[in-house]
């Protein structure tokens, strides 16, 4: 199988074998969660339950209140303690509605039966996505039924399932694959149909050969869907460098993949819509990997959403030592979390605990002009430049440089010897750049 690319790139340690080989469990319900009414890119969601309802898992809890918007579901059986402020993973205070557990055992409030989704309609499909919360589970968190619904003027020719999972020590796309391989196969079979398009790939990176294989077992039937190899190289997962491996199409500065006439979801996402459509299950867990040298037993899970990370902490035997650093997603684009007591979201791929509290940059030196960072980026921009128009808030020059091309992967700031916090600066720039815009 030829394996495929994009330019320039970087190749981190993976640090994926922690937990690439352990299938994925499911998390005991927990005692309580804290589910966000904002999950998802767009206007929060608004409550629909009262303080002291009792709920059932799988039922509407916040109604999406826009185009862009999401609905929230309750994750367990149990009892609304509170709707209250609450901190998000985001580093926010959100409206979030806090929920005990009841001791019913926790099946959903669905049809026992699954239903065949072939004689659906795409209005009906879409519906359904819309009504079952479900949001692009890679971390962007786009409500996905927008995504699904692009307008006349941009034609849909191809579907990408992105599988690459480029981020390291991640493994919970890995494992889906593996593990639910029919599931996610069908789900990309449901956005093929909805979406009109008579070509899907998926795309994998050479460093899962299980997964190639077990897909491409799975597919080899179908011949609208073809799995496809990518060189293990990051940011391979972002949509643009995806798109341009696989069908050498360049998405346009400041355009999305639909402008190409492609829609990209994640795996993740590919598995919620099968189960929504097809066993009547809402968005109301996701898989995500718990990993680094600062947890004790590194798992993939099956976590209800609100669950508090201190929860899943403790399920995997607790953290190494004191001075452990949390980031929720990967090192290279995750978050920095400053409290267990924050809930997991739609968007949490993975709970990654680094012992010592270092991430890749430590104390910061001057630049030397090495050129190093513009080698590296994938949308061949110039980092350093950019930076130092953001820091010295020249707007106008960056937004002329293309700063809002930047996707955040991270790159620049890896390779960096003086170990300069190019991508804190360059997002800085993109917000003032937007906001100005406005
Ligand atoms: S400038 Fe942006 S796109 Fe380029 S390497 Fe840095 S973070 Fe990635
Ligand atoms: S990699 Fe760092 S030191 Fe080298 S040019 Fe870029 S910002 Fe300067």
């Amino acid at each position: 199988m030829k394996v495929l690319t994009f330019r320039k790139g970087i190749h981190p340690k993976e640090f994926k074998e922690l937990t690439e080989h352990k299938p994925i469990e499911k998390l005991p319900t927990p005692k309580e969660v804290f589910i966000p009414l904002q999950q998802h890119i767009g206007s929060p969601a608004k409550a629909v339950v009262q303080k002291g309802e009792e709920v059932k898992a799988g039922q509407i809890i916040g109604e999406s209140t826009g185009f862009i918007s999401s609905y929230i579901h309750a994750s367990i059986n149990g009892k609304v303690k509170t709707i209250d402020t609450f901190l998000h993973p985001l580093g926010l205070s959100t409206q979030t509605v806090h929920i005990t557990s009841s001791e019913e055992a926790n099946p959903l409030v669905t049809d026992s039966d699954t239903k065949s989704w072939e004689s659906l309609s795409k209005e009906d499909i879409i519906s359904i996505i819309e009504k079952s919360g479900i949001v692009g589970l890679g971390g962007a968190t786009f409500p996905t039924h927008v995504k699904l619904k692009p307008p006349k003027d941009k034609p849909i020719d191809t579907f990408i399932l992105n599988g690459c999972e480029c981020e390291p020590y991640l493994t919970a796309d890995h494992r889906m694959m593996l593990d639910f391989t029919d599931k996610v196969v069908q789900g990309v079979l449901i956005i093929t149909r909805t979406l009109g398009v008579k070509k899907a790939y998926i795309g994998i990176e050479n460093n899962k050969p299980d997964a190639i294989e077990k897909m491409s077992k799975a597919t080899s039937k179908i011949p609208e869907i073809e799995v496809v190899a990518l060189k293990t190289k990051y940011p391979q997962g972002a949509e643009k460098m995806l798109i341009k491996a696989v069908l050498d199409r360049t998405v346009p500065a400041g355009g999305l993949p639909m402008d190409v006439g492609v829609v990209v979801n994640n795996v993740g996402t590919a598995l919620a819509i099968y189960e929504a459509v097809v066993e009547n299950k809402p968005l109301i867990e996701r898989v995500v990997t718990v990993t680094g040298n600062g947890i004790k037993e590194p798992k993939n899970l099956l976590i209800p959403i609100g669950t508090k990370l201190k929860d899943v902490i403790d399920y995997c035997g607790g953290l190494t030592g004191d001075n452990i650093k949390v980031i929720m997603g990967g090192p290279m684009m995750g978050i920095t979390i400053g409290s267990l007591e924050v809930p997991v979201i739609k968007g949490t791929s993975g709970i990654l605990c680094l012992k010592d509290g270092k991430n890749f940059a430590e104390t910061v030196y001057p630049c030397i002009g090495c050129g190093s960072c513009t080698r590296v980026c994938p949308m061949n921009l110039l980092p350093t430049k950019l930076a130092r128009l953001s820091e010295k808030g020249m707007w106008e020059m960056a937004n002329k440089m293309g700063i809002l091309n930047c996707i955040e992967c991270g790159s620049c700031a890896y390779v960096c010897p003086s170990h300069i916090p190019l991508v804190q600066h360059i997002k800085v720039g993109k917000f003032m750049v937007n906001q100005l815009k406005k």
